[in-house]
């Protein structure tokens, strides 16, 4: 999702209460920025941030991070973040997936969420996708060995290529569903904005939620939701 440029985006940003500007800062001390032990749960691309912004009202006993690249998407996020008024559980960056490392010390992240991230589609970009081998392993580094990632897509190119980077480097995957919509796990679910948008087209949902590896070397692939199978893939990396 790149908007076009939004005139007084960069400034308003920097401005904002609601966006960290120098989230380095914070690194291994997320703790005292929020003033409490909650666990800490981040999503990473959340776009216009409607997904973050409905769980950490539902959750104020879980701190939440949503980080996006672009102001010109992240200014939304912020808009609509003004329009609720409290909620001390929530903040933004506007940071890139790649140095997250910096912002987060080992261990302190307990969740990241991946929504509908950017396809990427030609071979010679896959590095770039957020479920790559690389992308991966940058998250070891912060979190935490019992964390999780939760992944959900329309892309079942993007899918079936996720799972099996997360199966080949000893992720434990659970949850794995090719269409949620159908599926036992949608009482939880909540929707963001591309998810309304592309279930609304009837494209089947995919998600799977991935635990990190372990010296054990349990087997990756513990549950698949059997009644949300669809084995065919209907909508290529595009
Ligand atoms: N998660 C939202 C949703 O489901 O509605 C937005 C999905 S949109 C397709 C992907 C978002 O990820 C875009 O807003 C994009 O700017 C952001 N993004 C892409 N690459 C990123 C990166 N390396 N770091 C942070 N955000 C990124």
């Amino acid at each position: 999702m790149r908007l076009r440029n939004i005139k007084g985006a960069k400034e308003a940003i920097a401005l904002s209460p609601y966006v960290v500007q120098k989230p380095e800062q914070y690194r291994g001390r997320w703790n005292e920025f929020f003033g409490n032990n909650h666990p800490l749960h981040i999503e990473i691309g959340m776009g216009k941030g409607k997904f973050i912004t409905s769980l950490a009202q539902k959750n104020p006993g879980i701190n939440y991070i949503g980080i996006e690249l672009y102001e010109s998407v992240l200014i939304r996020a912020v808009t609509k973040r003004e329009a609720i008024g409290e909620c001390p559980n929530l903040t933004f960056l506007r940071y890139g997936a790649e140095h997250l490392e910096g912002v987060f010390a080992p261990g302190e992240v307990s969740r990241i969420y991946l929504n509908f991230s950017d396809p990427w589609p030609k071979e010679r970009h896959a590095k770039r996708r957020l479920t790559s081998k690389e992308f991966l392993e940058r998250y070891l580094k912060f979190l935490q060995a019992g964390g999780q990632i939760e992944f959900k897509t329309d892309n079942r190119a993007l899918f079936d290529f996720s799972l099996s980077q997360a199966e080949e480097t000893g992720w434990n995957l659970r949850e794995i569903s090719y269409d949620l919509h159908h599926s036992q796990y949608m009482v939880e679910n909540v929707m963001t904005e591309y998810e309304e948008r592309f279930s609304a087209l009837g494209n089947p949902i995919h998600r799977f939620v991935a635990f990190p590896p372990t010296k054990q070397g349990i087997p990756a692939i513990c549950s698949i939701d059997a009644t949300s199978l669809a084995p065919d893939i209907s909508n290529p990396v595009s």
